[in-house]
């Protein structure tokens, strides 16, 4: 969390190779390309670490519904009537162009026919943690949820070899998914060493639902039936007491709270305040863009400090620089990252996004990092670099063409309006 002021860095292939003043670095460094940074905070880029970045194209398709209303009557049907790898490609080169936007340098996914994510993010130049979806009746070309399960192996296996793409398995939720398949999912993914990825104790009916059904709450299922370890992603966590925080914890598995989502849906609140105390790694998401609207994590950021402070009626609570580091190292630990991304250190790959400060309504700038909460947006994200390489520059995108990208997505309106 040190501030450098007049600091330069090293940029070798895609590591960083040196952090230090820029007098000290000038006189022992040369550079094919130099990168003028002076009116720039230059920062880790933002991790979001719960998104469904291929429904880009369902934003305010349906809105102000309960969950299982929205899911069921709306997002469902078309999802089902919709999908295909071709679709799937588009939605995901729109998503990931603008999570690109937003200073996001790695996004942690749930959905369907992974590999056209990993494709559509390898060609915008993101990192990606692809969740391939798991439910236990047909869905998109599956019928079975060992057939998603094996597709995941399979894609996580053939992209091995891509810096940018890892596979995880990403079982829906309880709800959707029996006893026996989250096993196999859980099973699967430990003796592949990948992620975990679940919808979790996201509404109280939820909950309900699952006393009902197994007598015990979903934390306390998920680790009686062995699910739960350091490689498990909980989505939401909105609903958990303190004696399922300690499982969380004793478990090293992370939460991802969805604040915009969260209170959009109207799922609750989550207890922010008690996950800090049992020690739980909390680190922030949009989830999709079809219940957030968008996918900002600045904006993350600015609702769950104010939300929390608000709630607790402590304002000393959340202080900018903890929220700071749920967006960037607090994603990194929960998605295995930690010894590459997250922070800027020597060492580790360059994932670095710099935000202008010469801007209106940002001047003057005391603290950074109260900066970074409650003022600053994405449109201050000037530039974006993912593993050593310039992904956006000025705000233009560097490996796509933005008009190209608005065009498609009027273009499949038009066609969900049909259905
Ligand atoms: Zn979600």
């Amino acid at each position: 969390m040190r501030v450098i002021e007049k600091g330069s860095i090293v940029i070798k292939d895609n590591i960083i190779l040196k952090i230090s003043k820029t007098e000290e670095l000038d006189r022992n460094f040369t550079a094919k390309k130099i990168i003028d940074a002076k009116s720039k905070i230059v920062m880790p880029g933002f991790i979001n670490s719960h998104t469904h970045i291929p429904m880009s194209y369902f934003r305010g398709l349906a809105d102000d519904l309960p969950l299982q209303e929205w899911l069921n009557n709306y997002i469902w049907p078309t999802e089902s009537r919709f999908l295909s790898e071709e679709f799937v490609y588009d939605a995901s080169l729109y998503g990931t162009a603008e999570l690109v936007k937003n200073g996001i340098v790695l996004f942690n996914d749930m959905y369907f026919f992974g590999k056209q994510t990993a494709l559509a993010a390898t060609k915008v130049g993101i990192r990606a943690i692809v969740g391939e979806g798991v439910l236990d009746y047909p869905f998109a070309s599956y019928t079975k949820p060992k057939q998603m399960i094996d597709y995941a192996i399979r894609q996580h296996k053939e992209f091995a070899d891509n810096e940018l793409i890892d596979f995880a398995i990403a079982p829906h939720s309880i709800y959707v998914c029996k006893t026996k398949t989250l096993r196999l999912a859980a099973e699967s993914a430990r003796n592949n060493n990948m992620l975990l990825h679940i919808h979790v104790a996201e509404t109280e009916k939820e909950i309900k639902d699952c006393i009902k059904h197994h007598k015990k709450r979903p934390i306390h299922y998920l680790n009686d039936i062995g699910f739960l370890g350091d490689n498990v992603i909980i989505a939401h966590g909105t609903w958990v007491d303190e004696e399922e925080q300690k499982i969380i914890q004793e478990k090293n598995a992370s939460v991802v709270i969805c604040t915009e989502s969260e209170l959009k849906l109207a799922s609750g609140f989550a207890p922010i305040k008690e996950y800090l105390q049992n020690k739980v790694n909390v680190c922030l998401g949009t989830d999709g863009v079809a219940s957030n609207n968008n996918l900002s994590i600045l904006e993350e950021m600015d609702f769950i400090a104010k939300l929390h402070k608000s709630i607790n009626q402590d304002p000393a609570m959340l202080p900018a620089s903890k929220v700071v580091k749920m967006a960037t190292i607090n994603s990194a630990k929960a998605l295995h990252k930690y010894s590459e991304i997250g922070s800027l250190e020597m060492g580790k790959k360059a994932d670095i996004i710099l935000i202008e400060k010469n801007i209106l309504e940002i001047v003057p700038m005391y603290n950074v990092f109260s900066h970074l909460v409650y003022t600053i947006n994405s449109n201050a994200v000037r530039d974006v670099i993912i593993n050593g390489k310039l992904v956006m520059e000025n705000r233009k995108l560097i490996n796509v063409d933005e008009d190209e990208l608005i065009e498609r997505a009027k273009y499949y309106k038009s066609k969900i309006l049909e259905i």
